[in-house]
C-alpha cells in the first residue's frame, strides 16, 4: 500500500552484525530517517533500487525490522545493495526505492538456514527488478541536484 516509497538519508553506523556474521553488509539508517517511516509500513524483506551520493542505481534488497539494541521498541531500516564497493560509505546519502515485499521477518534455527534465506530474498530481489515494470523505476527517480 506504501509502494513505491522513497527515502533519503545517512548511513550510519550499525552493529557490524551484516558483514562479519553474514557476509552481508547493510547499509543502517538513523533513528530519525527510520522514524519518518510510515509507521504502519509491515516489517519484513522488500526489493527495491538503491544509489550512494551521486553514484550508480543498483539493485537492493531492504530489511525493516526491530531493533533490538532498543529493546525491540524502535524499527531499523537495513539495505544491502547488491553491488561491490570498494570501501564503506558511512556518512554519505543512500537514496533508496522500495518497489516490492518479499517476506515477513522470521526467526531461524541457524545461521545457516539465515544466510540461505538471505541469498534466495537476493536472487528474488533480482529477478523481480529485472521486470519491465520495476526497472522503469530505476531511470526515473534518482537524480540529486547539481
Ligand atoms: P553496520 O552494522 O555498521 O551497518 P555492516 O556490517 O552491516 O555494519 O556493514 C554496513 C556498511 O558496509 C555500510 O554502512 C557501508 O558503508 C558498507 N557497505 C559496503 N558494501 C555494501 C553493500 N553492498 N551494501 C550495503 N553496505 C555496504
Ligand atoms: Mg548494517
Amino acid at each position: 500500500r506504501h509502494l513505491p516509497y522513497f527515502c533519503r538519508g545517512e548511513v550510519v553506523k550499525g552493529f557490524g552484525r551484516g558483514s562479519s556474521q553474514l557476509g552481508v553488509p547493510t547499509a543502517n539508517f538513523s533513528e530519525q530517517v527510520v522514524e519518518s517511516f510510515p509507521s504502519d509500513i509491515p516489517t519484513g524483506i522488500y526489493y527495491g533500487w538503491a544509489s550512494v551520493g551521486n553514484g550508480d542505481v543498483h539493485k537492493m534488497v531492504l530489511s525493516i525490522g526491530w531493533n533490538p539494541f532498543y529493546k525491540n521498541i524502535k524499527k531499523s531500516v537495513e539495505t544491502h545493495i547488491i553491488n561491490t564497493f570498494k570501501e564503506d560509505f558511512y556518512g554519505e546519502i543512500l537514496s533508496i526505492a522500495i518497489v516490492g515485499y518479499i517476506r515477513s521477518e522470521k526467526n531461524f534455527n541457524s545461521l545457516e538456514t539465515l544466510i540461505s534465506a538471505i541469498q534466495e530474498d537476493i536472487e528474488e530481489a533480482k529477478r523481480q527488478l529485472d521486470l519491465p515494470e520495476h526497472l522503469k523505476l530505476k531511470d526515473n527517480f534518482f537524480h540529486l541536484p547539481e
